[in-house]
């Protein structure tokens, strides 16, 4: 559920993009200028920012150098032509995160995306960038260790990026879908019940009232 900003010119492109971001539970913006593409990024609103080089006024490289020379650290990952490594190369050393070389299938863009939301994550944690916490549920993303009023519990490694996925968005309903794509990855047949499943075995560990189904929608970690 990130805010994202995508610069491309090209109609196509930012459309295809657009439906997928949104299908995966995103809030993208479209804007096909690197003037533009800069005042949205400027007011520091976005998650990510996802960034073509060649935009009709001013290039993604310098939207790129400007937004870091005024000190914006927002992840960005260039778009770049597959055939051009200078591009890359210039890309990174611009300051991108990352890049997708051009023509791109959807998943390898959203595969990249989550990448740099969840990198980025723990910058945005706040005091300990370690540790999420909701009510008296402690997740520590480093020793991998949950507490729940102070007591350990064990998680098993789908259950742990489950939890997290919860803790990242406290008190918010995630549909299935949404869960499927973090926890499992794109690839999951979007009919399985594995979600239902796991829910299931997270509750019987760490309480079955604070994860509460919303019928029809998904399920929301309660948080006081
Ligand atoms: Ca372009």
């Amino acid at each position: 559920m990130a805010q994202i900003l995508l610069i491309e010119d090209e109609a196509g492109i930012a459309s295809f993009v657009m439906k997928g971001l949104s299908a995966a539970g995103h809030q993208p913006t479209a804007v096909a200028t690197g003037r533009d593409g800069l005042n949205h990024a400027r007011t520091g609103g976005y998650d990510l920012v996802i960034l073509d080089i060649g935009l009709p006024d001013i290039d993604g490289f310098e939207v790129l150098r400007t937004l870091r020379g005024e000190g914006h650290t927002v992840p960005v990952i260039m778009l770049t032509a597959r055939s051009s490594v200078d591009d890359t190369v210039t890309g990174l050393e611009s300051g991108a995160d990352d890049y997708m070389p051009k023509p791109f299938r959807f998943e390898e863009l959203i595969a990249r995306v989550r990448l740099r939301l969840r990198a980025a994550q723990p910058a945005a944690q706040g005091a300990d960038p370690t540790q999420l916490q909701v009510d008296d549920l402690v997740l520590d993303v480093r020793s991998r260790q949950v507490d729940v009023g102070g007591r350990t519990v064990d998680l098993s490694a789908r259950e742990f990026s489950l939890l997290e996925t919860f803790m990242i968005h406290p008190g918010q309903v995630l549909s299935r879908e949404q869960i499927l794509s973090r926890v499992w990855g794109y690839d999951f047949d979007p009919g399985s019940n594995v979600v239902d499943v796991y829910v299931r075995y997270l509750r019987r560990k760490i309480g079955a009232e604070r994860i509460q189904t919303v019928p029809r929608m998904g399920y929301r970690l309660v948080a006081e």
